[in-house]
């Protein structure tokens, strides 16, 4: 039977296809679907499990990993979700959203299921099975990317804070879920510090910064060298002569000539870029990302 029969559906898809606005800062934000019932039937330690942050670590590493041509440069992960930040060059699936977001979530979580053994040794896995949500949210300037980071990261500070008091006053005090929920009601960051120093001698200070900032995942691009300006190596000849060609086949293209102009460089140099960027190893750290020695320290990563 001739395909050309049945192909016209093809413009269906095609009016449904969202391509994300270019030239912006693209988030992908994904969280573990029911985690209150996994965590529970999982018998995490409450009310932060480490197994569990190092496991959310791993995966997103491997995102970063996975995911082609250097697409992500920052990550950033709390309780169950983790953002990532594609550059702003980005052209990954042409900047399909339902691709980029369905990519990384199945990455993520092909890799919770399969390093689950490593970090929960002797724990069974059970059923419904870990999954994940996505979605994706363009942020057209520097500044905007700085506060959906700053928001995230203020979101962790203010649930673990809760959480830490909250499940001191269980675990500690022989609180029920209720009645601690009750003393908590109303109370401001300084009443939790408080409550957790007086009664339970806990300096929420002292507490492990993983639990306290969340874990920042990035390419450390600044360990190898500065971006712009840097001398060919010896073993990149081979690419270098690749990457001239295509800049003479993508000279005339009418679809990157827009991009070009508004990012102002050539493709072949921001090909060039992302091909360094992903040779530079990638890192955790939980520090501060609300204020700006962290981003200015690291410029690479909202280039
Ligand atoms: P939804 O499907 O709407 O996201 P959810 O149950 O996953 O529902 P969240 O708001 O995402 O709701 O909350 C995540 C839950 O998982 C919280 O209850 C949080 O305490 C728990 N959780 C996540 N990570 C850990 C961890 N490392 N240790 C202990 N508990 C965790
Ligand atoms: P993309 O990421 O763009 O989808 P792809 O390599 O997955 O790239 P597809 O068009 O989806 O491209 O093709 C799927 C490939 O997997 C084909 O090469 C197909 O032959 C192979 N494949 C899929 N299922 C089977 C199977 N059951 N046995 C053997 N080969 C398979
Ligand atoms: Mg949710
Ligand atoms: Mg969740
Ligand atoms: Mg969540
Ligand atoms: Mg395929």
């Amino acid at each position: 039977m001739a395909n050309s029969k049945f192909e016209y559906v093809r413009h269906f898809e095609a009016a449904t296809t969202t391509h994300l606005l270019p030239n912006t800062h693209i988030v992908i934000r994904i969280d573990g679907r029911s985690f209150h019932r996994f965590t529970t039937l999982h018998s995490f330690t409450k009310p932060n499990d480490i197994r569990a942050l190092n496991l959310m670590n791993a995966c997103a590493t491997a995102v970063m990993h996975d995911l082609g041509g250097a697409a992500i440069s920052l990550a950033y992960g709390t309780s169950d979700e983790f953002s990532f930040l594609l550059r702003r060059e980005c052209d990954l699936f042409d900047r399909r959203e339902a691709k980029l977001v369905s990519t990384v979530v199945s990455i993520f979580t092909a890799h919770y299921i399969a390093l689950w053994p490593d970090f929960f040794p002797g724990v069974t896995l059970q059923r419904p099975l870990p999954s994940f949500d996505g979605r994706a949210v363009c942020y057209p300037s520097v500044p905007n990317v700085r506060d959906y980071f700053a928001w995230r990261q203020a979101d962790c500070h203010i649930n673990n804070l809760y959480n830490t008091a909250f499940w001191a006053l269980i675990q500690m005090g022989g609180a029920t879920p209720r009645e601690a929920e009750a003393t908590l009601a109303g109370t401001v960051a300084k009443d939790k510090h408080e409550i957790l120093f007086s009664r339970f001698k806990v300096n929420y200070n002292q507490e492990l910064e993983i639990f306290r900032k969340g874990s920042v995942v990035y390419r450390n691009y600044g360990a190898v060298s500065d971006l712009a300006g840097e001398e060919e190596g010896e073993g990149e000849k081979d690419e270098v002569a690749d990457e001239s060609k295509e800049e003479k086949k993508e000279a005339s293209s009418s679809r990157t000539q827009p991009l070009e102009a508004m990012q102002g460089k050539s493709r072949a140099q921001q090909k060039r870029e992302a091909k360094k960027l992903a040779k530079a190893e990638v890192v955790i750290e939980h520090v501060d990302i609300i204020k700006d020695a962290f981003w200015e320290k690291r410029p690479w990563i909202l280039h």
